[in-house]
């Protein structure tokens, strides 16, 4: 963590990540063994996705994932898309005001929160 000119906590974005969501590993105090992953659930779908990549005979980097999960991953990606085009398209268009950044910054954040918050899990699991 670093702080911006405003004040505002940004995260940089160095430092090691987790095997799983790829997300920054917390700082590590004193010595013990390197973490890898930054929480058990990612410990856990890290293992199931090895275990049934084994079962399938692919490879230690290759992972089955749902196409329901690709396709809800692509469809928020989309949104953010939509919502990054029509605010560069909003900062293109003259001056914007206060009030159109501020809906394009709520649209930006309504479309970015699903990815913020989302990782994705191995499939064969349900059975
Ligand atoms: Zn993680």
């Amino acid at each position: 963590m670093t702080k911006s000119t405003t004040g505002v906590r940004v995260r940089t974005e160095s430092g090691p990540r987790c095997r799983w969501c790829r997300r920054v590993l917390p700082e590590q105090k004193g010595a013990g063994r390197k973490r890898v992953f930054c929480s058990q659930a990612c410990r856990q779908w890290d293992w199931v996705g090895r275990q049934r990549a084994r079962e399938l005979k692919l490879s230690e980097d290759e992972l089955v994932v749902a196409r329901q999960e690709i396709d809800s991953l692509y469809d928020d990606l989309y949104v953010l898309a939509c919502a990054v085009d029509d605010t560069e398209r909003e900062l293109k268009a003259g001056r914007p005001t206060v009030t159109s950044l501020k809906e394009a910054m709520e649209w930006i954040l309504d479309a970015a929160r699903p990815l913020r918050d989302r990782t994705l899990t191995p499939s064969g699991q349900h059975e």
